[in-house]
């Protein structure tokens, strides 16, 4: 299960302490295991999930690949392997980090680190899922959340909406300890144009184009409104438990 791209930013704004020149820098680096799927498919391959005994991987394209890389050339430019009999749940498997690392030495440092640190997010999010929800029948879509039974899709509204809260929550904490408001307009200007001059403008648009915050939230955060916490799913220490672990497992960027 992946964090949301909006998450990944905010949490990784935060690891570079409020520095916004080197966060555009490497935000297109750290959305990248989320971005390539545009071409990549499969989340599996971008987050070397296990299936069995095997593991899928991507060798991801260097800096100058990025910038041409597509959903024709993506197999020449990049090695591969795809796991056999992988499905295709709500919830996948796990992230192995070390395999990510196994094939992606060829990576310049900076982009290397910003790659793992969106694996490693991932691998404490999915954990953070696996406790809010019950996952242990997933592969026959069934899932469980305050004894409620849900389908994938109810499963996948509820994962959103966990989400969605969670950059609420990590908007106020970049608020509180730094002044800055991370709105629409914020990522507008820190986000959006970094992608655009990382990626080609297909990749930058079509990763951008996800991240919008929902209004209502949009709204609460451009008016530092920072009194919702109880509307959301879990109590707000839950979330403050996943940032704080999330943070001390990322590497120096
Ligand atoms: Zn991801």
């Amino acid at each position: 299960m992946s964090m949301i791209t909006l998450e990944h930013s905010a949490v990784s704004l935060i690891k570079l302490g409020f520095d916004e020149k080197k966060f555009k820098e490497v935000i297109p680096y750290i959305l990248e295991p989320d971005a390539i799927r545009r071409y990549s498919g499969p989340r599996v391959l971008s987050h070397f999930e296990k299936i069995g005994n095997d593991v899928s991987w991507m060798k991801f394209p260097t800096r100058e690949n990025l910038k041409k890389v597509n959903k024709e050339n993506i197999w020449t430019l990049c090695e591969h392997h795809l796991a056999e009999g992988y499905l295709n749940s709500v919830i996948g498997e796990e992230t192995q980090i070390s395999v990510y690392e196994t094939y992606n030495k060829h990576l310049d440092p900076v982009n290397y680190i910003a790659v793992k640190n969106h694996l490693i997010q991932d691998f404490e999010f999915d954990i953070f899922v696996r406790q809010v929800f019950d996952c242990s029948r997933r592969y026959m879509d069934i899932y469980k959340f305050n004894g409620e039974q849900l389908d994938g899709k109810g499963m996948r509204e509820l994962v959103q909406k966990l989400s969605e809260y969670g950059l609420y929550r990590l908007a106020y904490l970049v608020y509180k300890e730094s002044g800055i408001v991370i709105n629409q307009q914020w990522y507008d200007e820190n986000v959006k144009k970094a992608l655009e001059q990382a990626y080609s403008e297909d990749l930058a648009e079509g990763t951008y184009k996800y991240m919008k915050i929902p209004e209502k939230i949009n709204q609460w955060i451009t008016e530092k409104d920072f009194d919702h916490f109880d509307e959301g799913l879990i109590p707000v220490e839950v979330y403050d438990d996943l940032y704080t672990k999330v943070l001390k497992k990322m590497h120096t960027m």
